[in-house]
This record gives structure tokens, C-alpha cells and sequence, in this order.
């Protein structure tokens, strides 16, 4: 079978990509080993302004519209929401967070995701916030593991979805590229922290994190909010929220901990004494695709131009990979200049 592109990765990266190039009429079969991915696990958030300096994420003017657009006509296509707005309240944890929140109030750069800072005597019921705590507005979550389940039956229905395990020297490089039945023109990894075992990609300067996030069952009048206070809270009905996420870059692996729960629950009671009655329904674990440079790695490899990875989305997958996608298909289609080429890092880390 002589197809555009072989996609290796059904997580957010593979399935968003492989739809797009579909919308442009391109010839793709999308392979996966189905074992559960970051994707599936991440919380999804979208937040335009993070860290303790309220910085805007790099191109979020862009990649935000382009996201609420992508998902919202994913949504018309399979009549089902993906993509919740909700806004978040970020509770300062200092004086000095306050101060950058005051700051930040002023520019009017911000003005499209900053709202009012509340003062500590204003507090909202059952939520402790002795710095008082700024309303960020453009927030919300997507609905990853629906969406992904969406698209991996499109996929099928379209008989170009194979679930299967990719063994990199089933590869075929010369004379023609191959791999079983299928000819792609390029193959496209999607591996997400998988990469790192690609003998193609793996020189890539990833800095995979590790993160848990639990899902949790309560009786507390929270508001219907998300929380930000170092970790998060996403309330998703009135009874069940997802709290997380830890970060750890030692322990690379997809197990829950005992520690990492530990961790997020006193946190969480730090925020809401209530919240400590809250029952646990899940406890999570996968690793993010994160990157030494903080930028995506997208482009074609150094030697063989028909391979070709779309990786490294890091914490920040449901607002990227929509515009990124567009950004990509762009190049490959017409050739446009690609945002984020991994051909920054040929020099200083491809060894031949
Ligand atoms: C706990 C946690 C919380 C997170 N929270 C958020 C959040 O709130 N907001 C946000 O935007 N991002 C969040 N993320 C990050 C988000 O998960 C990533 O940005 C994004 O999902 C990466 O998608 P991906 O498709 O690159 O990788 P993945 O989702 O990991 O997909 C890669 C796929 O490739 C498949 N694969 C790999 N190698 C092979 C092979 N050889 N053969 C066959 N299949 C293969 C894998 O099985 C997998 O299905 C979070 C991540 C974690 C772990």
C-alpha cells in the first residue's frame, strides 16, 4: 500500500497531526500499540499565563485561538464537547506572587487573560487564600481520553488505524521506505517520551518529567473554578475534581506512588481543610515529553529526510499541538519555513 504519511503515536501529537493531514487530502495510516499515554493521563489544562512571574507562554496570542478553534470543530464533527473553558483562580502563595500579580495587572499586554485580583478579606468559602488570589480568564481543559477515543474510531472506520507495536529494524530505509505492507513517502514519529528509544530521534535533547494526578470524590462547596495554587484543581461536576500534577525527572516510569499521592493531597488540604474527607477514584501516572529548550521538535532528521518526528509538547500539549500541526503541515505540504525545527539542535547534538 503506497500511502502520504506513516504515523507512528496515537497520543494528542500523532492523532491531531494525522487529522490534519487528512483534512488536506494527504494518504495516512496512524499506528499505535494501544497502551495507555500521557495524553490519555494529562489533565489537559490551558493556562495562558503561568509561573511565579504570571509570564505569557511563548506564541499564546496564536496557538490559543488556533486550539479553541481546532477543538471546537473537532467538536461540531463527533457532536461532543472536548474543550471546557473555565476560569481559573490563582492563589498567590507570598507576597512577593501578589507583587508579580499587580505587575502583570498593569501591562496591558495581559489584559486578555488577567481579570481582578481579590484581597485575603474577600475569601471564598471553604478555600484558604491568605495572599488573596487573581481570576486568570482563557482557561479551561480539553477532554483528552474522549477525544483521542473519537479519533482513534474515525481512524478505524477509515481502515487506516493498525494497533501494533513499531520495532525500529522493521524499518525498511532503502531502496524504498517500508515498513510490513505499507510505502510511505515519510514516516512521522509521535512517540511522545517513547523517543527517547528511537535510534533516529534519541539524540534530541528531551527532559522527560514524570507526573501523577489524582482524581478524587468529595462533599465540599468548591467554586466552580479551576484552582491554581502550584498544583491545580479542576473541578469537573460538583462532586468530582482531578488534582495535580507532581514533577519528578528521576524516577522515569508510568507508576503511581504512594510519595506522589502524599504529595498532591497536602498540597490540596493546605488549599481546603475540607478536601481531606475527599475519597481517591483514580491515581495516574505518565511521563511528559519535555524538552531541554522548552520548544517542540518538529522536522526531519539530518541523514534520512523521510523520517520525520513531531514530539516534545512537554506540559503544554492541548494548547500547542493544534497550531503546531497547522505550522507543520504547512511545511511539509508547501514547503512554508517550520517554527520549532529541531535543525537548532543538528550542530550541538547529532553525532553522525
Ligand atoms: C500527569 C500528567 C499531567 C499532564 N497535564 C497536562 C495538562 O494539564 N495540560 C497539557 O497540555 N498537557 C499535560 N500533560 C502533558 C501532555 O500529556 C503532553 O503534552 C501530550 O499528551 C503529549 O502527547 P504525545 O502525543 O506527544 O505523547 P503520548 O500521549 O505519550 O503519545 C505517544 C503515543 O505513541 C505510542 N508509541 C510510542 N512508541 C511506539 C511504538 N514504537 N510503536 C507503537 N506505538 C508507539 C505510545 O504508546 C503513545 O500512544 C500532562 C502529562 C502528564 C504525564
Amino acid at each position: 500500500m503506497t500511502i502520504d504519511y506513516l504515523i507512528i503515536g496515537q497520543g494528542l501529537a500523532g492523532s491531531l497531526l494525522a487529522w490534519e493531514l487528512i483534512q488536506r487530502g494527504c494518504k495516512v495510516v496512524i499506528v499505535d500499540n494501544g497502551r495507555e499515554n500521557a495524553s490519555q493521563v494529562a489533565a489537559g489544562l490551558i493556562n495562558p499565563v503561568t509561573g511565579m512571574r504570571f509570564v505569557k507562554s511563548v506564541e499564546v496570542d496564536n496557538l490559543l485561538p488556533t486550539a479553541k478553534l481546532y477543538y471546537t470543530q473537532l467538536a461540531a464533527v463527533f457532536q461532543q464537547t472536548f474543550y471546557i473553558e473555565k476560569p481559573m483562580l490563582r492563589l498567590f502563595r507570598s507576597d512577593k506572587e501578589l507583587t508579580h500579580g499587580l505587575k502583570r495587572l498593569n501591562d496591558a499586554d495581559y489584559n486578555d487573560y488577567l481579570g481582578t485580583i481579590t484581597s485575603p478579606d474577600h475569601a471564598i468559602k471553604n478555600l484558604i487564600a491568605p495572599f488573596g488570589f487573581l481570576e486568570q480568564k482563557q482557561t479551561g481543559y480539553l477532554q483528552t481520553r474522549p477525544l483521542l477515543s473519537c479519533l482513534k474510531a474515525f481512524f478505524i472506520a477509515k481502515g487506516i488505524y493498525r494497533q501494533a507495536e513499531i520495532n525500529y529494524q522493521d524499518i525498511q530505509l532503502q531502496s524504498a521506505l517500508r515498513w510490513q505492507d505499507i510505502s510511505p513517502k515519510q514516516i512521522i514519529f509521535c512517540e511522545g517520551h517513547h523517543a527517547t528509544h528511537n535510534p533516529w530521534f534519541s539524540w534530541l535533547p528531551f527532559q522527560l518529567v514524570k507526573g501523577e494526578i489524582l482524581t478524587l470524590e468529595h462533599q465540599s462547596q468548591l467554586p466552580d473554578k479551576i484552582l491554581n495554587f502550584g498544583d491545580w484543581l479542576i473541578p469537573l461536576n460538583n462532586r468530582h475534581i482531578r488534582v495535580g500534577a507532581t514533577f519528578d525527572r528521576e524516577n522515569l516510569n508510568t507508576l503511581p506512588t504512594e510519595r506522589g499521592k502524599a504529595e498532591l493531597l497536602n498540597t490540596l488540604k493546605s488549599v481546603s481543610a475540607d478536601l481531606a474527607q475527599a475519597t481517591l477514584l483514580y491515581h495516574q501516572a505518565n511521563i511528559r515529553p519535555c524538552t531541554l529548550d522548552k520548544q517542540p521538535f518538529i522536522g526531519h532528521h539530518p541523514k534520512h529526510p523521510q523520517l520525520a518526528v513531531f514530539n516534545g509538547f512537554g506540559a503544554k500539549g492541548s494548547l500547542q499541538i493544534p497550531g503546531f500541526c497547522q505550522y507543520f503541515a504547512d511545511t511539509l505540504l508547501n514547503d512554508s519555513p517550520l517554527t520549532a525545527n529541531i535543525q537548532r539542535h543538528y550542530a550541538t547534538h547529532f553525532t553522525g
